[in-house]
């Protein structure tokens, strides 16, 4: 048989990574480009049509869908993108859109459920009927599997890890509401919380690593801080790593799974140190029965989650329309 391929769109506001991906999960073609939200969103459906076609060129394989993530809230029965502030975008009817370009079948997730299904098929949860993926970067996303289904919630904003309450008072998060995981733990958080305590006359080895320019603060080098005994850099990153541990407790609690996967930006420069304190948090916080069979990991497929859970959308869909067939 012609193995077929899709095509991968991973949206964030940022970057948009574009692939070529066979049935396997396998990236065969990639490409990366600039969100430039600011330009709006025909300029961006263009520059996709521009990396498709550059990374497409001269493909002998026939493409047989297109899978695409996007940030925020997505209605993935009719493919609507519904809410996403960092893309300034709302009722965006993606699918719509590039599917009267290409008249291939074209399936939408949130990026975060794209993450969850590449990992649970492909990754560090592999063969999983229940496992929850939380990504931990410039904010805290999550993608909640159970009994092999995702969580969608009934307007399409379950899975939303990074908007749990951890403290009553704490700071403002991006979403209005005080004290979330994200206002906590997340990277802009783990940088505010240092450069504060360098403004306030803390000492830290961190001044010499980024010569004193306090913009040059990241959480890799925090990290490198944090190895050499940094004082500082080891209470932010305990404190929020312990916050994480509390959420991933709490989880585990509600929805007992059998494996949650850590990645993300600030768990590929970190990881290995906040893993740890996640690990004990847990282990001293959740109900037995709930931890006795959990198994806490970094992700695998690091950056490519979402580009290859994107593909996936479609092996997805084939799969349902065979179902159906039967
Ligand atoms: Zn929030």
């Amino acid at each position: 048989m012609e193995q077929e391929l899709v095509i991968g769109i991973d949206i964030g506001g940022t970057k948009i990574d574009v692939g070529v991906i066979d049935t396997s999960g396998k990236i065969l073609e990639r490409m990366r480009i600039w969100t430039n939200v600011h330009e709006g969103l025909n300029v961006i459906v263009q520059n996709i049509y521009d990396a498709i076609e550059k990374i497409t060129n001269g493909l002998k394989t026939s493409i047989c869908g297109i899978g695409i993530g996007a940030p925020g809230q997505v209605d993935v029965k009719n493919g609507i993108v519904l809410f996403a502030p960092n893309l300034r975008w709302k009722d965006v009817e993606l699918k719509k859109i590039i599917h009267e370009k290409y008249r291939l079948p074209v399936e939408i997730e949130n990026d975060a459920n794209c993450g969850a299904l590449a990992e649970a098929r492909l990754g560090a949860g592999s063969g999983s009927n229940n496992l929850i993926w939380i990504t931990i970067g410039t904010g805290i996303g999550g993608g909640i599997i159970i009994d092999g289904n995702l969580i969608q919630g009934a307007g399409f904003a379950g899975g939303e890890i990074g908007h749990m309450t951890m403290k009553k008072n704490g700071p403002v998060c991006g979403c209005g509401n005080k004290g979330c995981l994200e206002a906590l733990a997340a990277g802009p958080a783990i940088i505010h919380q240092i450069r504060k305590a360098i403004n306030s006359g803390t000492q830290t080895v961190i001044l010499k690593m980024i010569d004193n320019d306090l913009n040059k603060i990241t959480v890799g080098i925090a990290s490198n801080a944090a190895d050499t005994g940094d004082s500082l850099s080891l209470k932010v990153l305990n404190r929020a790593g312990e916050y994480l541990g509390i959420g991933v407790a709490n989880l585990d609690n509600i929805l007992n799974p059998e494996v949650i996967i850590l990645g993300g930006g600030v768990m590929e420069a970190a990881g290995h140190r906040l893993l740890k304190i996640i690990k004990n948090t847990v282990q001293n916080r959740a109900l037995s029965v709930a931890k006795n069979n959990l198994r806490i990991e970094l992700s695998k497929l690091g950056n490519d989650a979402g580009l290859i859970g994107a593909s996936l959308l479609i092996q997805r869909s084939v799969d349902q329309s065979n179902k159906g067939h039967q």
